[in-house]
């Protein structure tokens, strides 16, 4: 399929034609018998590990399988933060090339993304966060990523709705990530689908993968409820599946899934234009262009694959909240939805060869994955067309948990959203 480029031209000429000529924006082709690539998984990571095999490997004879629809998972699930303020530098490298990915990605995909570089302030409210921001700031400074810690009268300058003086939790200060911010969530897996697609790769929704079938250490196809399919190389990009989609590889991942949930209140007048995490209290906030204030709340305790919250967690945020934001204590709330996220014990991702050779794997964005889909995407493009990892993600191999080379972002951050 050949795309037609959205452009104000393209708006006013529909415009004079009753929006006839609007093209569909992806395909949805029958699968074909064999790929050179099959990317299990339409989320953010998936569809962007088929975007640059394309554009930046060339290789174009990809489909993308997906069980629901694209996007259903995680990436249309999440409260899209994206920030690179992480402590351990393999990270900051990683999430930072996603960051800066995220500036253009609305040219790149001539789809608008929405991305809002509105800035993010992770609170500090408690001694123990104000020495670990400190800490953070400077690790920043050092790769090359703007940030910086700022006092409680900066904070209240940024959040004038916030109440910096406690009761429990005074705000001590913050760090601040002037080029953090938020983006449309869908639109991104919508744009990179219409991408693909226009390149002339297959989308394959409705389709789950039901078994893999590999032969001397080499994957040979997987088994589909839309029938076999073949493959050179297959990507298993299904967060909180992953444990799933391994066991039908034949291998064991150090994952855990569990369900993180989100909320959003009645559509109210503009009042907060920065992103807020408050980590100590365990809540963030921020204002959708709708006017929603877009809440996210603490993982459950327990492994599941509900995909849905707890009540207990939406009256902790929520409580956690007003303490900060006293403002918010009437408003409504209008509706509240979890995903499964993959948690791994350094609260870091797997970007990485398996023990089959031609298989390879992309997961334990855990709680924070969103951010990192264009870097994600680009890393792992590079770890399938060539079968090794490049700078980017050679940190988050496998080998690591044997190895005791973890990447612990789950002290530095808190949570790591
Ligand atoms: C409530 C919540 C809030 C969050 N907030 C943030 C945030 O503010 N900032 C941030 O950076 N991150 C956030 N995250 C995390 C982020 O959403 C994820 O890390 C990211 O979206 C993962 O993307 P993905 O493409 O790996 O997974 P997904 O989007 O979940 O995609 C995986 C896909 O695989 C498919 N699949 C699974 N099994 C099969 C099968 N057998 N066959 C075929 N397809 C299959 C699924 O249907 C799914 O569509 C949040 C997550 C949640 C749940």
């Amino acid at each position: 399929m050949g795309m037609r480029r959205y452009s104000a031209f393209a708006v006013a000429r529909e415009a004079a034609r009753y929006h006839q000529g609007w093209a569909r924006a992806w395909d949805s082709p029958a699968p074909k018998a064999h790929y050179d690539v099959i990317v299990i998984g339409a989320g953010g990571h998936g569809l962007a590990t088929a975007y640059y095999l394309g554009k930046t490997h060339g290789v174009k004879n990809v489909a993308v399988i997906e069980k629901g629809w694209l996007g259903g998972g995680n990436t249309g699930r999440n409260t899209t933060i994206i920030r690179s303020n992480y402590l351990q530098d393999p990270s900051a490298a990683l999430y930072e090339k996603a960051r800066s990915l995220y500036e253009t990605l609305s040219q790149d995909l001539n789809y608008n993304i929405m991305f809002s570089p509105r800035g993010v302030i992770m609170l500090a409210q408690t001694e123990h966060e104000v020495r670990g921001w400190k800490r953070t700031a400077q690790a920043n400074a050092l790769q090359g990523i703007p940030t910086e810690f700022i006092g409680p009268r900066r904070v209240k300058e940024l959040v004038p709705i916030m109440n910096i003086h406690g009761p429990r939790y005074p705000v001590l200060g913050g760090l601040w990530q002037a080029r953090g911010g938020t983006a449309r969530h869908d639109a991104v897996a919508w744009g990179l689908a219409r991408a693909c697609s226009a390149m002339g790769m297959d989308i394959i929704q409705n389709c789950e993968v039901t078994a893999i079938r590999s032969e001397g250490g080499q994957v040979k196809g997987i088994e589909t409820t839309k029938g076999a399919i073949s493959c050179g190389k297959l990507a298993i990009v299904v967060a909180g599946h992953s444990g799933v989609l391994a066991e039908m590889a034949g291998f064991r991942l150090p994952i855990e899934s569990v369900a993180l949930q989100a909320l959003v209140s009645e559509p109210i007048k503009p009042c907060m234009d920065v992103v807020v995490m408050a980590n100590t209290v365990h809540g963030y906030m921020s204002q959708s262009d709708k006017g929603e204030m877009v809440i996210g709340g603490g993982a459950d305790g327990f492994n599941n694959y509900t995909q849905r919250g707890s009540f207990q967690h939406v009256e902790e945020t929520v409580r956690a909240l007003c303490e900060t934001f006293p403002i918010i204590s009437r408003l409504k709330m209008l509706r509240q939805w979890g995903g499964i996220v993959d948690m791994t014990g350094d609260r870091s991702p797997i970007l990485s060869k398996t023990p089959l050779g031609n298989c390879f794997i992309n997961c334990g964005w855990g709680t924070g994955g969103f951010k990192a889909i264009p870097g994600s995407g680009w890393a792992m493009a590079q770890l399938v067309a060539k079968g090794e990892p490049g700078p980017l993600a050679a940190a988050f191999g496998l080998e690591r948990f044997r190895e005791g080379r973890f990447i612990d972002e789950s002290v530095a951050a808190g949570v790591a959203h």
